[in-house]
């Protein structure tokens, strides 16, 4: 008889721990960091915090027409405690007397006294008027009642909302079961008409990359935060029955080097070669190897300008720009070194921080494979290879003293020697040394010469290590499955 009872326990114990493994797959992501507030719009919520694990303990429910959350300063008294909901709470309290959730438990706070709230509370508002107060270590947990989303300022999400206070802010986290968020993240990084492998592809390089990553926000409250610095997601927005078939089909399905998760980095377009992870992340990672991006059959083009003026002034200590020198990798088409040429000295700025290096202007740049171009209307003076310069002039005589400098037919400027650029007319020219010799004429009627901007023109988007998207899309309509795919843009590895 003894020996049946043990049996059965531990059958017992192996399905619950089966169930609870899954349920416990929950992932936090950051919807939106530092505010004040947050409207959860009308209906019935249930309110709670987490009881450890990510696990949702409901305390009550509060229902109203306006709910929102907003930040609580103040001081308080409590006046009551010991009740087990939020309606028996709010059966006692008078006017100024509030239901509370203390540490998961329900109580009555009265306005004024010494209980402050200034740290770590949250107050839960119908249309304006506190209805609830929350102040605990466990952070505030709201879920619509029923098998609803939940809407957070207009957006409907999955799972349960946290309101996670931070001093004089909070930030607002979705705690959702990862195969949900997947649901969510797949359209925002891939269309959702594309070929269904290359969306296979992608929700396994998303879920890997999300069990690699989780936490990299911890500081924050959570693991990952919303925008394409970790994963695109906008809660239920864009779900599309095609993607979430494609994570439902690879359920569980995770990418491996020897063993390990690996960094599934993804991107979205390559413009030809993809990038070795040392020339963006600094480190070599024996599975993020550039490879040819041969499959990818549309790339993203894009042209961006800019003054010499603002050249300027992303720069200080180098004195007025005067041109960009870039080295380009000749393999893949990658810029990796700019150097600013300025009329007090150079700087110079390389791999992937010449993408932010840009960013006061516009935003940062959409990729590192591109061109420099000088003038209007498309750039007459184009320029590729290993080493380009341009000296542009404002419309004033300039001379400027700098090295490093080549004239276009490819011979060197010494250092020390003299440029001059004469540009009041239109005419443009630059000579060297005695400035007898004259290099290059052009006149602006000629070139449509626009002496006061860059103009960089580029394919692909994103920072170019692991899978391409668009590469991913090109493979899978050329008949490639989705583990082919992964394979072919993680070098060596295992898709299980
Ligand atoms: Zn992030």
């Amino acid at each position: 008889m003894r020996t049946i009872k043990i049996i059965i326990t531990s059958v017992i114990i192996a399905v619950y721990m089966g169930i609870s493994v899954y349920a416990e797959d929950i992932v936090r992501i950051g919807i939106k960091d530092n505010v004040q507030e947050a409207g959860f719009g009308k209906g019935a919520f249930e309110v709670g915090y987490d009881g450890g694990n990510k696990e949702f303990v409901k305390c009550g429910e509060i229902s109203g027409d306006d709910i929102e959350v907003k930040i609580l300063n103040g001081s308080f008294t409590e006046i009551g405690s010991g009740y087990d909901s939020y309606d028996k709470a709010a059966q006692i309290c008078n006017e100024n007397e509030y239901p509370a959730i203390v540490n998961g438990k329900w109580c009555v706070y009265s306005m004024g006294g010494d209980v402050k709230t200034t740290d770590c509370a949250v107050g839960v508002y119908d249309g304006g008027v506190l209805i609830m107060i929350a102040n605990s270590d466990d952070d505030l947990q709201m879920k619509r009642k029923g098998n609803n989303f939940t809407e957070v300022d207009g957006v409907q999400y999955r799972g349960v909302i946290e309101t996670y206070r931070n001093g004089e802010v909070m930030n607002i986290i979705n705690f959702i079961d990862v195969e949900e968020y997947l649901y969510g993240v797949l359209p925002s990084e891939m269309t959702s008409s594309w070929d269904k492998e290359a969306l296979k592809a992608q929700a396994v390089a998303a879920r890997t990359y999300r069990m690699k990553n989780s936490g990299i926000h911890d500081q924050s409250g959570y693991d990952l935060c919303c925008t394409t610095h970790c994963q695109a997601y906008k809660g239920v927005e864009l779900e599309d029955e095609k993607s979430t078939q494609a994570v439902d089909d690879t359920k569980g399905e995770m990418i491996y080097y020897q063993g390990e998760l690996i960094n599934a980095m993804y991107f979205s377009s390559s413009g030809g070669y993809t990038a070795n992870s040392e020339d963006v992340l600094g480190s070599e990672v024996p599975y993020l190897r550039g490879v040819e991006d041969k499959y990818e059959k549309e790339s993203k083009e894009w042209e961006r300008k800019f003054t010499l003026s603002q050249l300027t002034q992303m720069t200080s200590g180098i004195g007025n720009v005067m041109g960009l020198l870039a080295k380009t990798d000749e393999k893949t088409g990658r810029v990796n070194e700019i150097t600013l040429v300025g009329m007090n000295g150079d700087k110079t700025i390389k791999n992937e921080q010449i993408r932010t290096f840009f960013s006061s202007f516009g935003g940062m740049l959409e990729s590192r494979n591109f061109t420099v171009n000088i003038g209007g209307n498309g750039g007459s003076d184009k320029y590729d290879g290993d080493e380009a310069v341009f000296v542009i002039g404002d419309g004033s005589k300039k001379s400027i003293d700098i090295g490093k400098l080549y004239l276009e037919n490819g011979e060197k400027i010494q250092n020390g020697e003299e440029i001059k650029i004469v540009g009041s007319s239109g005419e443009i020219y630059i000579s060297a040394g005695s400035g007898k010799e004259k290099k290059n004429e052009k006149t602006a009627d000629e070139s449509n010469f626009s002496p006061d901007v860059i103009i960089l023109k580029g394919r692909g988007a994103g920072h170019g290590i692991g899978m391409s998207q668009y590469g991913a899309k090109g493979m899978a309509e050329s008949g490639y499955d989705y583990k082919e795919i992964l394979k072919y843009y993680y070098t060596g590895v295992e898709v299980r």
